[in-house]
């Protein structure tokens, strides 16, 4: 039984002066990063997702077209794999990350369930090796790769739980009704201990 923590698409281009930014993004990724320093070595696995799109393509209608991006099924072309865009965001320590996963390569993936490793190995797959039954997840976007994220983890059948100040969302009554969702899917949504000794907490609120 181990306990895994995935990080979800905390990239330059979903924080602020990113090409898709997501209010608080930027310090959210400082936030996790503390988290990190005060909780990673109680996971077993750390897995980081990146949204990792084709550059030359519309990534199956997930890049809007001319009529311009609705921000909920179609978007600004963002997270090209392999520029700045797609980077981790310089304020999220990836040094206790062990496993990098990469989607949306041509297809609008929001899961990071959807995702692969460098080498090709889904993350399920990955999961199921290292025999994680517990998830939790943090990171952006609440109601869109978070939410998707947290309800294939409960498709899957792991324990999940979404810390709901560790997560930014790009709308507030989607980003709420997203983590109602995750709870009447038998998610947790919880709130972390970040705040606890720390002088000045900051970070993004829902
Ligand atoms: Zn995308």
């Amino acid at each position: 039984m181990a306990r895994a923590l995935l990080v979800v698409d905390v990239q330059n281009d979903f924080t602020e002066g990113g090409a898709l930014a997501v209010t608080g993004g930027a310090a959210l990724a400082e936030r996790i990063t503390a988290f990190l320093g005060r909780h990673g070595d109680e996971y077993d696995l750390i897995v980081a997702s990146r949204d990792w799109h084709h550059g030359d393509d519309d990534n199956g209608g997930h890049f809007a077209g001319a009529e311009g991006p609705d921000f909920i099924d179609t978007w600004p072309v963002h997270c090209v794999a392999g520029t700045p865009g797609a980077d981790y965001h310089p304020e999220l320590d990836t040094a206790l990350i062990d496993i990098d996963v990469f989607k949306g390569q041509g297809t609008p993936d929001y899961s990071a369930f959807q995702g692969r490793t460098e080498a090709g190995v889904p993350l399920p797959e990955v999961l199921a090796e290292h025999r994680v039954h517990t998830i939790d997840i943090v990171g952006i976007a609440t109601d869109h790769c978070v939410r998707a994220s947290a309800l294939d983890a409960r498709a899957a059948g792991l324990d999940v739980a979404v810390y709901e100040d560790l997560v930014a969302g790009v709308d507030d009554d989607r980003s709420t009704a997203a983590l109602d969702e995750i709870r009447v899917a038998g998610g947790h949504v919880d709130h972390s201990d970040m705040d606890e000794g720390l002088a000045n907490p900051g970070g993004a609120r829902l």
